[in-house]
């Protein structure tokens, strides 16, 4: 993010997301449905996905300026943002993967109202994805899908699934309309948290699909595939427990100005001073992370793996642990199921487990300190 230009896109991108959520995030969390007119309008704005480029339809956001945008989503709903993270996967699993013709028609889609989900873990394979049973076939001129993926986030909106599967002698991604002979959606029933963000399992029973709709039209390597669509995943998961820091930050700033108890403001209670800084800080170098994260990601840089799983570490620790302190400073005042604070403690717990949990993250960076030094 440069130029006074990139400000007031993004300025202009963050007001119309918080015009179209308001004050309505807590009532969409205790609904646990997001309004289809609202993902529909920023969908047709290419506001779920800005990073796609403008000669693809998007806005051409670079990581930085979407990372930002990301977190004003993160701090205003937990749920949006997730289906942003989800659109933001699948137009990047497609820029990589697909060929020009898929590439053009699917950006256009999901830039122009389109939603879509992936599909990628399975009962028995959730951190090891090497263990996806899956299967898709050639049959002729067509494919035929087999297989159950488990937890993806905004099935319940989507038109389209990325579902990835076994082809061949590897792996590959098809893109599957939810209105496909064979596609069965099961919604899941009141998750932890980002409870409005359509979480479903969804069963693929024999479906046929057009050969076109295999992305690049052959085989890949599994593991380039999935440690491709994770970097943008981890990377806006990551952006997103930035808003969710900010978030609470505020309310336990705002709280601890005005709640008196002991004959005076929290804020003046040193203990309630010792949160602040911390969440505070957390709010810092989350920020800083994930700033150097985008930077590598504009840049192309050789550090950019490591840096984004550190960002992605770093941030949804301190999210959790951030909005731990926050619901401590409100105390009773955010102890209500839909309150920001309530909301922020569920949503961010997830954000240790999804897009790479804690432990594979620490894997990851382990393996990277013993190659570097
Ligand atoms: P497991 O893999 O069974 O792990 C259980 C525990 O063991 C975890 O703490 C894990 O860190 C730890 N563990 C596993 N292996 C090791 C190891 N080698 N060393 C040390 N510890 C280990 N999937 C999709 O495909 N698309 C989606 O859109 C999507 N959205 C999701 C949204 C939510 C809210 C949730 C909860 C999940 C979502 N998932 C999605 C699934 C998600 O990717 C998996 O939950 C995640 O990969 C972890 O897999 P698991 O839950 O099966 O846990």
């Amino acid at each position: 993010m440069d130029s006074e230009r990139d400000t007031e896109r993004l300025a202009d991108a963050c007001a119309t997301v918080g015009g179209l959520v308001g004050d309505r995030a807590e009532s969409w969390d205790l609904a646990g449905l997001l309004p289809e007119q609202v993902l529909r309008q920023l969908a047709g704005r290419g506001l779920l996905c800005p990073q796609v480029s403008a000669t693809d339809g998007g806005l051409g956001f670079d990581s930085l300026l979407t990372g930002e945008y990301t977190a004003h989503v993160g701090a205003l709903c937990g749920s949006l943002r997730s289906v942003l993270t989800s659109q933001a996967m699948a137009a990047w699993t497609v820029q990589r993967f697909a060929d020009a013709r898929q590439r053009r028609t699917y950006l256009a889609q999901l830039t122009h109202g389109r939603l879509a989900a992936l599909g990628f873990s399975e009962t028995t394979a959730g951190s090891d994805l090497s263990a996806i049973g899956t299967r898709i076939l050639r049959d002729g001129d067509t494919l035929v899908v087999t297989g159950e993926k488990v937890w993806m986030t905004a099935a319940c909106y989507a038109d389209l699934f990325l579902v990835l599967g076994r082809f061949e002698e590897g792996a590959a991604v098809v893109v599957v309309p939810v209105s496909a002979p064979g596609v069965q959606v099961e919604r899941i029933a009141n998750p932890l948290g980002c409870r409005a963000a359509g979480h479903a399992n969804v069963r693929f029973d024999a479906v046929h699909l057009p050969s076109d709709n295999l992305l690049g039209g052959t085989a890949q390597s599994l593991s380039m595939l999935v440690t491709t669509a994770l970097a943008a995943g981890r990377l806006s998961v990551a952006w997103g427990c930035v808003g969710i820091l900010r978030a609470c930050l505020a309310a336990a700033t705002a709280h601890a100005r005005t709640r008196r108890q002991f004959g005076k403001v929290l804020a003046e209670h040193q203990l309630i001073g010792s949160h602040l800084a911390e969440l505070f800080a957390a709010e810092q170098v989350s920020t800083r992370t994930c700033e150097h994260a985008s930077r590598c990601w504009d840049a192309h840089s050789a550090d950019m793996v490591a840096a984004i799983v550190v960002a992605k570490y770093v941030s949804a620790r301190n999210a959790v642990r951030g909005a731990a302190r926050a619901v401590q400073v409100l105390a009773s005042a955010g102890a209500r199921d839909g309150h920001l604070v309530a909301r922020a403690y569920r949503d961010a717990k997830l954000m240790e487990i999804i897009e790479g949990s804690n432990e594979i993250c620490q894997l990851m960076l382990a393996e990277h300190a013993l190659s570097v030094t």
